[in-house]
């Protein structure tokens, strides 16, 4: 482990979670406690980060950074979408130097979920994270646990989506080429719960995923206990354009 002149915050956090790997491909309740175990503690990653390198943050509290989320999904529904012509002069005035967002997604890596603007929402305001089936990965962990602990962002959602081909996939568990089956182990407790039904399974998907991260991450944990953070899941319907979230 190098010594603390010289850690890399984003490899810092990351590091938290090497270990847990072996357990997330199982999804049980005890290889979640496993994972919290093997996790460092909070406090010593914020002890550890650079202050020089602790940008602006945001000053929503939790329930309205989603409010934030969600007014500009309702935006972009509706054909009232804003943040394209505000990307503009951000560009312009050469403010996007500046990151302070509000709010991180975990979404599927399909062509048909453009996050940004999906929810209305300019450059610097959202951390997105974006892989086939909306898992959650050592990598993805890190990922999410670098956007809490040093950028601020208040609420994370897990945002799974209609006609998925991930968990279309996943359900019919037949065989595929290259490494794509690797996704069908993350995806198989949703594919448990909730049978055939791929909608059923996206939505059950989304959740776990959620769950997952909220227990498995150290940093995600403790924010979410001291009341600084909010992770969610949630459903977009491609069709319609609406993000609907899922309790
Ligand atoms: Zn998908």
């Amino acid at each position: 482990m190098p010594d603390s002149t010289s850690f890399d915050p984003i490899l810092l956090v990351s590091a938290s979670t090497q270990n847990s790997r072996r357990n997330f491909l199982f999804g049980t309740a005890a290889a979640f406690a496993g994972v919290v175990a093997a996790g460092i503690a909070a406090d010593s990653v914020h002890t550890l980060l650079d202050p020089d390198a602790v940008l602006a943050q945001t000053t929503l509290t939790p329930d309205a950074a989603l409010k934030e989320l969600m007014d500009g999904n309702r935006r972009f529904a509706s054909g009232n979408t804003t943040a394209h012509t505000h990307d503009l002069n951000i560009l312009k005035q050469h403010l996007v130097e500046k990151q302070e967002p509000f709010a991180a997604v975990l979404s599927c890596a399909d062509s048909r979920v453009p996050v940004e603007i999906v929810f209305d929402q300019t450059l610097g305001h959202l951390f997105v994270t974006r892989v086939a089936g909306n898992i959650i990965t050592p990598e993805i962990v890190g990922s999410l646990e670098y956007g809490v602990a040093v950028l601020g962002t208040k609420v994370i959602l897990v945002l799974g989506h209609s006609n998925c081909g991930a968990v279309k996939a996943a359900v019919a568990g037949k065989a595929v080429p290259g490494q794509i089956s690797t996704l069908y182990a993350h995806l198989q407790p949703a594919v448990d719960e909730a049978g055939p039904d791929y909608k059923a399974a996206t939505k059950a998907n989304a959740k776990i995923q959620a769950k997952l991260l909220s227990q498995a991450s150290t940093v995600v944990s403790e924010k979410i206990k001291e009341g600084q953070l909010k992770v969610v899941a949630g459903y977009y319907d491609i069709g319609s354009g609406v993000v609907t979230l899922l309790g």
